[in-house]
């Protein structure tokens, strides 16, 4: 089995959930005692959400450099940045390791062929619904990606850093970003990704009127397929 490398922290309430569903498909796949490899290197994501604010992804990109090169020499085979956002500087991550790096957006795409869907509504924090880098990589697979208007983007994002980022799950929350999803439904998404690694916290299988995609899960579940393929 392979070990898997996480750079977690981003926020931990979503890495605890990486944790878990690494552990949980080895020991399904496997069965017996079994359990994930894996090692992980979970920042202080004050300073992180800090250098987002600012805007500074020259610093964070190296902070998690630096980060997934201590991963690489522990032992990983592989590394996965466990959040949507940080994929903004995942070419600074690859360039700093010679283990790949197993990029989100990628493998969600796959995941979203898969079910025979090409476009699809993304869900995330304003970084990952405004700028290019999810959505492109999202686009160069062949799928047609929608954002929410503005006023729905704040509220989603207001909603993770406040909330979910700390811990806090409401009914209201809840309400707020399923409004938001199916405004994006209706306006022809197919699909609702969940490009935020803490929104399934809040969005539970079947909530939708249209199929949700974990990013989290997903991540999760390629990166036990890679480690478990020789
Ligand atoms: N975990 C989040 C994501 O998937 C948001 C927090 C962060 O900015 O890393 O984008």
């Amino acid at each position: 089995m392979k070990t898997i490398g996480l750079l977690g922290g981003m926020s931990w309430q979503s890495t605890i959930e990486y944790y878990r569903i690494l552990n949980e498909e080895v020991a399904s796949r496997l069965g017996g005692l079994h359990s994930a490899k894996i090692v992980m290197y979970s920042v202080d994501f004050d300073g992180i959400a800090e250098m987002q604010r600012r805007g500074d992804w020259m610093t964070a990109g190296r902070v998690l450099a630096e980060a997934a090169q201590g991963l690489e020499r522990a032992g990983a085979d592989m590394v996965l940045i466990c959040a949507n956002t940080m994929h903004i500087v995942a070419d600074a991550v690859q360039q700093a390791v010679r283990i790949p790096l197993v990029h989100l957006a990628d493998v969600t795409a796959a995941r979203v062929k898969r079910a025979g869907l090409t476009r699809v509504g993304l869900l995330g924090t304003r970084y990952t619904m405004e700028k290019d880098f999810l959505k492109d990589r999202l686009a160069s697979h062949g799928l047609t990606v929608h954002v929410p208007e503005a006023e729905d983007r704040e509220e989603v994002h207001r909603i993770i850093y406040e909330d979910l980022c700390r811990g806090i799950i409401t009914e209201e929350s809840r309400r707020r970003v399923k409004d938001v999803a199916e405004r994006l439904a209706a306006r022809g998404a197919e699909g609702i990704l969940l490009g935020c690694t803490e929104l399934p916290l809040l969005i539970r299988p079947g909530d939708l009127s249209v199929p949700e995609f974990d990013t989290t899960r997903i991540h999760a579940e390629t990166a036990v397929e890679m480690a478990l393929c020789e």
